[in-house]
């Protein structure tokens, strides 16, 4: 068998190869739904929020099981009582090339009288009837409706993915292939709960993770239901503005006009920062930021376009930016005020001039743009317009001495990551899909959201590409989270590609 599939392969364009061996892992999995899915059940099972850490470390042993009934050498890492992260191995005899793939198996909290049926740890299968979920019993015999979906916290985010890469290996054992790639496996558990531990864990842990890439298999697939890559996100820093007024609240009759007025004062700020139309306004603001590739702006444009049905959704008459694509936009830094405060209104409205007012602010950043400099940029800007930056509660004296006084306050701040569409990861893991589908991948440049990737980066040196496999509407982070199950079975041929193709796609570098 195996001699002549080598044969083939040399005489048949290498597309047919793929072909026939993703045909072989949809019927091996089309014979055995209900026990693919009565695994996730049993997972999904165990419960998985931040404050349990008990039944975290249940999580994470028992992933370190499946992942041993698979032949992979698994352990968990770990310093302690925080959740551990389950690390696993297997190597593919003559491999040149080494992936990761991270998910993570903790979940967001749960308010169980929210969900429907009240019991998020008790994975439930459904399906829609009209605008109703309706329960189902899970099949012992028989294939699934691919519409039905498995409804339980960590469902979606983040459990999907383990269970279609246990289950890839499962396929490729059950059908006569192998990886050809070396795999180790990255299984966090405190993902939910900002990674605290992680830089840590990483730098100690630097030459076990060595690999060409990481996979980083979270989130959901494009709204489109499309499967998508997604080459980087965009960092996010916070920022909070006190703007002083006078000491105490003053009668606007007697002292409007003479005592400055805070509100107004910080209106003016946040619009000499940034104007209606998305534009940043602050000085040197965009000098770090680099125009988006030809391949980019290409891979944008061939995304299903679905920028009119959000726009009707949301009753938004016009979009910022000059009628330019979502996905363009969200290459673009971006300030969005997160709130502002001044005063009362309505009922409790007062003829008064407030004592201060506060502007609350995020920051999304793009590649080469750092924290550091974006802090110095910002707080150039504020002295440039007449402001008395403080990092402190301002003193008397200062308040006495400068006309316009604010008090800046930075939050931590995630610098952006994003690798280029030619890079050879990158090349291999679309091509791979590309050939899984019959079809091109959607290729999204960036999110516009955050996640930690650049640590990745910074630490192990290493391109990481985000991979997901959730449908965009799986509730994920809200009560009645769910995965579509077909959503799982094109996960595990996507896994079972990467595992056995990506290697055949990945440039080779020419000395
Ligand atoms: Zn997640």
């Amino acid at each position: 068998m195996r001699a002549r599939a080598a044969v083939f392969g040399l005489l048949l364009p290498v597309v047919i190869t793929g072909q026939s061996a993703r045909d072989q892992i949809r019927q091996w999995r089309e014979a055995r739904e209900p026990q693919i899915v009565q695994e996730f059940a049993d997972f999904l099972k165990i419960p998985n929020v931040a404050a349990d850490t008990q039944n975290l470390r249940r999580n994470a042993t028992e992933i370190v099981a499946m992942l041993a009934r698979r032949g992979v050498d698994a352990r968990l890492l770990t310093n302690g009582a925080w959740p551990p992260v389950v690390y696993g191995e297997l190597k593919a005899p003559g491999a040149t090339r080494t992936i990761v793939l991270y998910a993570h198996y903790d979940g967001q909290p749960v308010d169980a009288k929210e969900w429907k049926g009240g019991a998020p740890f008790t994975p439930t299968l459904r399906d829609q009837r009209g605008s109703d979920w309706v329960d189902i019993p899970f099949p012992t015999t028989g294939r699934l409706n691919p519409e039905s979906r498995i409804f339980a916290r960590g469902a979606g985010d983040d459990k999907a993915p383990i269970t279609a890469i246990l289950t890839a290996l499962d396929a490729l054992k059950a059908t006569g292939q192998r990886p050809t790639i070396n795999l180790k496996f990255f299984f966090e558990g405190e993902e939910e709960s900002n990674s605290a531990h992680l830089e840590g864990l990483l730098q100690r842990n630097a030459n076990l993770l060595r690999a060409d890439a990481w996979l980083f298999c979270d989130s959901p697939v494009h709204s489109s239901r499309q499967m998508q890559v997604v080459y980087g996100v965009r960092g996010a820093m916070g920022l909070e503005l006190t703007v002083y007024g006078p000491t105490r609240a003053m009668h606007s009759g007697h002292y409007g006009n003479w005592v400055p007025n805070p509100g107004i004062l910080v209106a003016e700020l946040v619009t000499s920062l940034r104007n209606a139309d998305g534009r940043i306004l602050i000085k040197d603001f965009y000098d770090d930021v680099v125009p988006p590739t030809p391949a980019e702006l290409k891979a944008v444009r061939a995304l299903p376009n679905t920028d009119a049905a959000i726009r009707q959704d949301l009753l938004i008459g016009a979009t910022e930016g000059n009628g330019a694509l979502l996905a363009e936009r969200i290459m673009l830094p971006g300030l969005n005020i997160r709130g502002l405060k001044v005063g009362q209104v309505e009922g409790l409205a007062a003829n008064a001039i407030a004592t201060e007012a506060k502007a609350s602010i995020d920051f999304r950043l793009v590649p080469k743009q750092t924290p550091e400099r974006i802090r110095a940029l910002v707080e150039a800007h504020l002295n440039a317009t007449g402001w008395f930056v403080t990092h402190a509660a301002a003193t008397d004296a200062e308040r006495l001495a400068h006309p316009k006084v604010v008090r800046v306050t930075w939050g931590g701040g995630d610098e952006a990551s994003r690798v280029q569409q030619d890079e050879p990861v990158a090349v291999a893991l679309a091509g791979t899909l590309d050939e899984l589908l019959g079809k091109p991948v959607l290729r999204l440049p960036t999110m516009g959201g955050s996640l930690p990737t650049h640590l990745f980066e910074r630490t192990l040196h290493v391109p990481l590409i985000v991979f997901p496999i959730a449908n965009h509407d799986d509730n994920q982070h809200a009560k009645d989270e769910n995965l579509r199950i077909q959503n799982l079975w094109d996960g595990i041929d996507a896994f079972a590609a990467i595992m056995t193709r990506m290697d055949t796609k990945w440039p080779r570098v020419v000395p």
